[in-house]
């Protein structure tokens, strides 16, 4: 049988994946958008959405056969580097052609206080040197990495609630992007943070923390971003992606 269209997987999570899929809603490539179910009540993109983990790379690579999928974008966040890597197995494995779409990470600019790091564990390392009263805006998953830190106190901000183990001084906003500056300057200077610790996420969303304390004078723990895997070529915008995936004749632009 005659296959009418294009089959693109977009491993998604982000807001580039959302806006990947709106781009190519009335357009070929057909597009399933792929969530890990982390968040209990996730924005979903237009279009056909599959909910849940694959597998391993094994299963990502037996998806990707069983639903003829032609291409895969990987929109997923910066920091999902165990999705990231199995996209790259499964994307070998199979000779699926594999984007990565990455937004840039953030730069720093006069004032900036900003203590990289490589991890979560070395920003909970670096924490107790700078400030007592924290702004954790890592995400759930990662509070943990500070659980042990008994002199200090922390405010976190989820969009869905942390589990154990947390820190003993512990407060959680649950709250997601955008956020505005007006709002993270009367955040930090409502709960007397001394100290951010955010991930170089990138991106427009949740940006106006760092201008806030910048402004403020605010140290800022940055935690580096993982490398994209070896070999996968990244584009840094949608518009990039869909230069992409014109280049293989898998859009009408
Ligand atoms: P991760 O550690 O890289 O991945 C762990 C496992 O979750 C993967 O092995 C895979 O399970 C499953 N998974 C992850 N992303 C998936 C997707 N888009 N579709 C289907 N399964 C997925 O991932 P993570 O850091 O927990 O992130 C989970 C999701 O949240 C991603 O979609 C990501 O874009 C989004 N997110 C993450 C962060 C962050 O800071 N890490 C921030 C914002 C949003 P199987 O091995 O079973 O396939």
């Amino acid at each position: 049988m005659r296959r009418v269209r294009a089959h693109l997987l977009v491993l998604g999570g982000t807001t580039e994946a959302r806006a990947l899929a709106t781009a190519l809603a009335d357009a070929p490539p057909r597009v399933t958008s792929s969530l890990a179910g982390r968040v209990a009540e996730p924005r979903l993109p237009v279009g056909d959405v599959r909910i849940g983990g694959f597998g391993g790379p094994d299963g990502l690579a037996a998806w990707l056969r069983a639903e003829r999928v032609d291409a895969v974008v990987d929109a997923t966040h910066p920091f999902a580097a165990v999705m990231s890597r199995n996209a790259a197995l499964a994307a070998a494995a199979t000779g699926v052609p594999l984007l990565a779409l990455r937004r840039p990470g953030w730069t720093r600019v006069d004032g900036d206080r900003w203590h990289p790091v490589e991890s979560l564990e070395a920003a909970a390392a670096v924490l107790p040197g700078l400030g007592r009263r924290v702004f954790l805006t890592t995400g759930r998953q990662g509070i943990g990495a500070f659980a042990h830190l008994d002199g200090l106190h922390f405010l976190a901000r989820s969009v869905d609630p942390p589990e154990p183990p947390m820190p003993a001084a512990l407060d959680v906003l649950l709250d997601r992007g955008p956020f505005t500056l007006d709002g993270e300057r009367a955040l930090l200077r409502e709960h007397r943070i001394d100290v951010v610790v955010t991930k170089d996420s990138g991106g427009a969303a949740t940006a106006p923390k760092l201008t806030a304390a910048r402004e403020l004078g605010l140290p800022v723990v940055v935690v580096e971003r993982p490398a994209v895997p070896k070999g996968v070529p990244v584009a840094e915008s949608v518009p990039a992606a869909l230069d992409w995936l014109a280049a293989r004749g898998l859009t009408l632009r």
